[in-house]
């Protein structure tokens, strides 16, 4: 059994509600679109006191189980005005499961400023945020240390979060205490600021109850040794996400130049430094480090802290999405220049990926030249200042694009486009066309698959397919990047969740949820009032040939659902025996 908590903001007041069983397993992702659906979200305002602020962790959360201590946090988006759930690594999750802590919502909005506190005792209250205004992550996290100790995790809206920029993620700590794992898309740090939350403490404790430990125990070690004999899962302990690069540039899905070509340099003639070979040699001779979990217990250890030349970090960690966003997106050709923005963003706890995508509509706009690292640089103080212009930037790539008037302005429902050129990277540009959270490629991903000759219904399976992996992942608190484990042993995965929860759940149960979870998100998304058209590709993707593929996007929003529906039609007996009553195929 795990408390969950409903915290009223205007009162101060917290119900306790107890949750056991399936209702556990029914975590993250699942549990924050059957909320907001449930609670009728869809039509708020979503900077408005009526937009709840959900955070959920797993079924697992509080153990060393690998990779399954994200934490879910959910809302509807201020940047698309759809359904988000953004989700985070590092210690948070692990901190409410220790709690025995299912998660918790915030309804509502306080009067003034508050850090919420969990403790060990069961307590909560609500403290004085005053010190902490204003202050970037890295300081606002050492002050809450400082009042509060070292064993505890911190969520944190950071300074343009208060103010309430469309780019602003909420913040976790890391296994190394820093405030760097961000729950980033969508806004969710914006809908943090309006309910004038600055920062959750939740105090760190030891591993929680569980029907059949020694069971739980034995899955950890079983799916460890399944971990550490996968090829894919020993490239991401040793180059990081950050060897996707390495892939993009080949195949010409790399963003450069604001979506204008698709392979940084050839690397027949020139080293890509932006790549994860090239930055693993470099970070290791520096005397930085790879093979870095950015949450107890994980053993992928995808994460990594970038050193200069000093061997003195720079930022952790640099991700794919950011050296292609923020890096090659915006000119860059030295990972130097990308960490040191990195690290800028983080202090400000700001998406990375939306923050590059609307850098690169500026530089499109020409306010400056691509890989005119001065100007970026400036950017970003301006959004931490939150000057006039800073706080114009800090509302996300569609906003500035309409107001610079830029054509190439690389959105889907208003979320800027992630590292993958649709026009090469087809089933994760299908997968971001088509998911109720905006382009967001963590919805279904497949940069690798070879998409030439396909047809739609082809590259669409291959979307739903991932599409249901993933939301199936984000509802149980696994991180994705185990999905290629997770995925083949759910005997495994789902009779040690039976032994955590004391359920007899079957292996189709990770099946269902996904399903379940993506026809809740569509159910939202109608309610808030999209239509097919929201799902379209910006004009000149199918307009501009990119270089060096010379390719320009097939499949237009419209034959996509088409698509979508057959898929649904075919797999409906399959997909969920519990199919949501209120869903439809013509979604
Ligand atoms: S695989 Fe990487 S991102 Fe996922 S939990 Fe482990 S270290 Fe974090």
């Amino acid at each position: 059994m795990r408390r969950y908590l409903h915290i009223d903001l205007n009162e101060h007041n917290v119900r306790e509600e107890t949750l056991s069983g399936e209702q556990l397993a029914r975590a993250g992702r699942y549990h924050i679109a059957k909320t907001l659906v449930d609670m009728n979200v869809g039509p708020v305002d979503p900077l408005s006191p009526e937009n709840p602020l959900i955070f959920s962790a797993g079924a697992f959360a509080g153990s060393n189980w690998s990779n399954a201590n994200r934490t879910s946090v959910g809302c509807k988006s201020p940047l698309t005005g759809g359904i988000k759930e953004s989700n985070a690594g590092g210690s948070f999750g692990l901190a409410l499961g220790q709690l025995e802590i299912a998660g918790f919502t915030l309804l509502n909005a306080s009067d003034d400023w508050t850090v919420i506190v969990l403790r060990k005792d069961g307590s909560i209250t609500f403290e004085e945020a005053e010190p902490y205004m204003g202050k970037d992550n890295f300081e606002c996290a050492s002050l809450l240390h400082e009042k509060y100790g070292n064993k505890v995790s911190l969520a944190i809206c950071g300074p343009v979060g208060e103010y309430g920029g469309l780019i602003a993620g909420i913040a976790m700590s890391d296994t190394d205490k820093r405030p760097t794992r961000i729950a980033a898309r969508g806004g969710v740090g914006a809908v943090m600021g309006s309910k004038k939350v600055k920062a959750v403490v939740c105090e760190l404790n030891k591993m929680p109850t569980f029907k059949d430990r020694k069971k739980v125990i034995q899955g950890v070690k079983e799916y460890n040794k399944l971990l550490g004999a996968d090829d894919l899962i020993k490239a991401f302990k040793e180059y990081g996400t950050a060897m996707v690069s390495d892939l993009t540039n080949e195949t010409g899905g790399l963003p450069v130049n604001n979506f204008t070509a698709g392979r940084l340099v050839d690397t027949n003639e020139e080293t890509l430094k932006m790549g994860g070979t090239y930055i693993r040699e470099q970070n290791l001779a520096r005397g930085g480090q790879t093979a870095h979990a950015c949450m107890p217990g994980c053993m992928i250890e995808c994460s990594n802290v970038y050193a200069d030349a000093d061997g003195k970090e720079i930022a952790s960690p640099i991700e794919y999405e950011t050296l292609g966003l923020m890096g090659t997106n915006c000119g860059l050709k030295d990972p130097d220049d990308l960490a040191r923005l990195n690290n800028m963003a983080n202090a400000l706890g700001i998406d990375t990926i939306e923050t590059g995508a609307m850098m690169g509509v500026l530089l499109d706009s020409g306010l400056a030249k691509f890989g005119d690292v001065a100007f970026l640089t400036s950017v970003l103080e301006e959004i931490g200042k939150g000057s006039e212009k800073g706080k114009l930037w800090a509302q996300g790539t569609a906003r500035v694009g309409e107001h610079y008037k830029v054509a190439r302005t690389p959105t889907i429902k208003k979320q800027g486009i992630s590292a993958y050129d649709p026009r090469v990277v087809e089933v994760t540009g299908i997968s971001m066309m088509l998911t109720a959270q905006g382009a967001d490629h963590t919805t279904g991903n497949s940069p690798g698959y070879d998409c030439v000759g396909k047809d739609i219904d082809e590259l669409v399976d291959v979307s739903m397919g991932l599409q249901v992996e993933c939301a199936a992942a984000d509802s149980v608190g696994f991180c994705i990047f185990g999905g290629g484990i997770t995925n083949e042993h759910l005997d495994l995965v789902i009779g040690s969740m039976n032994s955590a929860l004391g359920t007899t759940l079957e292996p189709s149960f990770f099946h269902e949820i996904g399903c379940e979870t993506l026809q809740y998100e569509d159910e939202f998304n109608k309610a808030a009032g999209f239509t097919e058209e929201d799902d379209e590709l910006p004009e000149f993707f199918y307009k501009e040939a990119l270089w060096p593929t010379n390719r320009s996007a097939r499949f237009h929003a419209s034959e996509v659902n088409e698509a979508k529906r057959r898929w649904w039609q075919e797999n409906a007996s399959k997909s969920t025996g519990k199919s949501h009553e209120g869903y439809s195929t013509n979604n």
